[in-house]
């Protein structure tokens, strides 16, 4: 699809949403295979297709997207829940002071180069005030990550914190202190979820757990 082909595809989605359809009713949190969506297969056309997308409110008030960013071939890749303050001003994913903290995750623990993983998030505009994203701004943004997760194909997928982990595998009862470390299954790949970067900065003791669920990330790859 070309890209002008593609901008009207999303600006007829986005008038059939104003006019009461819901043309993502169930989204599958899965590989190439059962990810039938319409949009762009290549990464500088999807990238383009999101930097102009008013599916949600979340749109008014962001001041840049975040699509994220990493190697497009990575066998690791980490989901966040949202740009925070900074990824907003600036464009860039996990940039703050949570980004500080995973880019020493990857470098310290995984000894890995933030340029070798991929780093994306569930929505890609900022809720204002750091709220979490609602439901309505997940199922229209999550598309994108899905095919990001497509086209990526990693083998293993970090989810960072509960929201994270609610929306990729559809388990909104289970707390994220329940599960994390363990290793679960997302289409093609190992989804292994642990604390956000930002509950760590608040509760510092939990370093030790995720520094855990990193010694078995590292074991995996
Ligand atoms: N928190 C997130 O979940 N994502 C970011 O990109 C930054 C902070
Ligand atoms: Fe579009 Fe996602 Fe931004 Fe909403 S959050 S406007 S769906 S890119």
């Amino acid at each position: 699809m070309t890209r002008i082909e593609n901008a009207r595809l999303l600006k007829l989605l986005y008038q059939y949403r104003a006019m009461g359809y819901e043309y993502f009713k169930e989204y599958k949190p899965v590989g190439n295979k059962q990810n039938n969506t319409m949009l762009p297969k290549e990464f500088d056309l999807l990238r383009s297709s999101v930097e102009s997308c008013h599916l949600c409110n979340l749109s008014k008030t962001r001041k840049n997207v975040v699509f994220g960013e990493g190697n497009k071939n990575a066998r690791l890749m980490f989901v966040g829940e949202a740009p925070g303050a900074s990824e907003d001003e600036s464009g860039k994913v996990f940039v703050g002071r949570a980004g500080t903290l995973l880019t020493n995750i990857i470098e310290k623990v995984l000894n890995l180069r933030r340029e070798d993983v991929y780093i994306a998030n569930i929505v890609k505009c900022r809720p204002q005030g750091n709220r979490v994203p609602n439901m309505e701004e997940v199922s229209a943004c999550k598309p994108y990550l899905m095919q990001q997760i497509g086209m990526i194909n990693p083998e293993i997928i970090v989810a960072l914190g509960s929201t994270s982990f609610h929306h990729l595998t559809g388990e909104y009862d289970t707390h994220i202190s329940k599960v994390r470390g363990e290793v679960l299954e997302l289409g093609n790949a190992k989804l292994i979820p642990t604390f956000h970067p930002n509950f760590l900065l608040r509760n510092p003791s939990s370093k030790q757990e995720v520094f855990q669920d990193m010694l078995k990330v590292k074991s995996l790859l």
